[in-house]
């Protein structure tokens, strides 16, 4: 049987390689890398093609397709959001994604996105915090404490300098097994019995929590003037985290405003309600953060490019680190119009 060329054997990172290449790197480092590769993307942003991801709804849950491309390189992600999966012993996200050659076609990476899905939006939200949350910032309430919850404090920590982490969760399972993932990571960790307790003397707000309603984890009179609020599971139709009044007396910032629209916390509000995107905040066409009392919200959903820009950089660090496995993935007929040949030879 003729074996396959290098063109068509495609490096596969399994879940394995991905916990192996983090280890490797060093998960702080790993995060301030992505947020470079994410921000490198977002100046670039215009060069994009973009589209709202594809979004298939069940009544549980949601399926999403979360393509792109710069012209070179095309990528996109497979990712679900269950949040009743937890109940039953699977994760609420999971995710896979792929990098592709666009002059050929050709994929160049499949790999797990479920582990990099973690770290690409906690370094998302660090690196929007850094624009974005008030000077000397170092006390984060991290309010949802799953499997989003490490990844969000560690990325504060090692791109905004974060200090102290106060978490609550209404599941006290959920917090004691994030305050004890924290432990010996550098920051002072603080479990807390209500939501009230958590935002005590935090400059950055985290609502990482997941529930498919209208839920109203801050409501309005917990959020006081000149903080930062990184709102991370409101991020599908009828799925939010914040009451509206609270976005009444925010400035918004969103990643790309037709997605945002329909799926993040502004969803609440009119459709010409005015929000700011991202990229021009980082690229230095719009203003982010302009005085020590304006309350800045990052209506996360999470968007293609992000994804895209973790899919370099896991591409980028095979050559010296050898963490994959090359999949034979892509048919490869000695006669590229030979493929009944190769299938008919394949049974001799
Ligand atoms: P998870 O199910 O592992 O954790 C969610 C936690 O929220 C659970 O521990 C649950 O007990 C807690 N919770 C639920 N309701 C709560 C409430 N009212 N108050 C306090 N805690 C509450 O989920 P995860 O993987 O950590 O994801 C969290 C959320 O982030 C999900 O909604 C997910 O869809 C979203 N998410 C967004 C992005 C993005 O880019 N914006 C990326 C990944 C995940």
């Amino acid at each position: 049987m003729t074996q396959p060329s290098d063109k068509a054997l495609v490096p596969f990172v399994s879940v394995d390689h991905m916990m192996q290449l983090i280890h490797h790197i060093g998960i702080e480092p790993m995060l301030r890398g992505l947020a470079d590769y994410i921000e490198a993307d977002f100046k670039r942003w215009e060069l994009f093609d973009k589209t709202p991801r594809v979004a298939s709804h069940s009544a549980e849950g949601v399926i999403e397709l979360m393509p792109t491309s710069d012209g070179e390189v095309y990528g996109f992600k497979y990712v679900n959001g269950h949040p009743k999966n937890t109940a039953e012993g699977l994760q609420t996200v999971t995710a896979f994604g792929l990098l592709a050659d666009v002059a050929s076609g050709y994929p160049v990476l499949l790999t797990e996105m479920t582990i990099l899905t973690a770290m690409r939006t906690a370094a998302t939200s660090a690196m929007v915090a850094r624009h974005l949350a008030p000077k000397g910032a170092d006390t984060m309430a991290m309010i949802g404490n799953g499997a989003q919850s490490e990844f969000q404090t560690l990325a504060m920590k090692a791109i905004c300098g974060l200090k102290s982490v106060r978490l609550y969760d209404i599941d006290s399972a959920a917090t004691e097994k994030c305050a004890a993932n924290l432990a010996g990571h550098g920051l002072d960790v603080v479990p807390c019995t209500s939501p009230e307790d958590a935002i005590e003397g935090a400059q950055i707000l985290t609502t990482c929590t997941a529930d498919k309603q209208y839920a109203t984890i801050l409501t309005d009179n917990m959020v006081g003037a000149g903080v930062h609020i990184n709102a991370i599971g409101g991020d599908c139709p009828g799925k939010t985290e914040l009451a509206p009044a609270i976005l009444n007396r925010a400035d918004i910032f969103v990643e790309f405003p037709p997605q945002t629209r329909v799926e993040g916390e502004i969803q609440q509000l009119d459709p010409d309600h005015p929000v700011t995107e991202l990229w021009k905040v980082i690229s230095g066409t719009a203003q982010g953060r302009t005085s020590e009392r304006q309350i800045t919200l990052f209506d996360s959903v999470g968007f293609a490019i992000e994804d895209f820009s973790a899919l370099r950089y896991v591409r980028d660090q095979l050559p010296e680190t050898g963490l994959y496995h090359p999949l034979d993935l892509l048919a490869d007929p000695d006669d590229p119009r030979d493929l009944f040949g190769m299938l008919s030879r394949a049974a001799e």
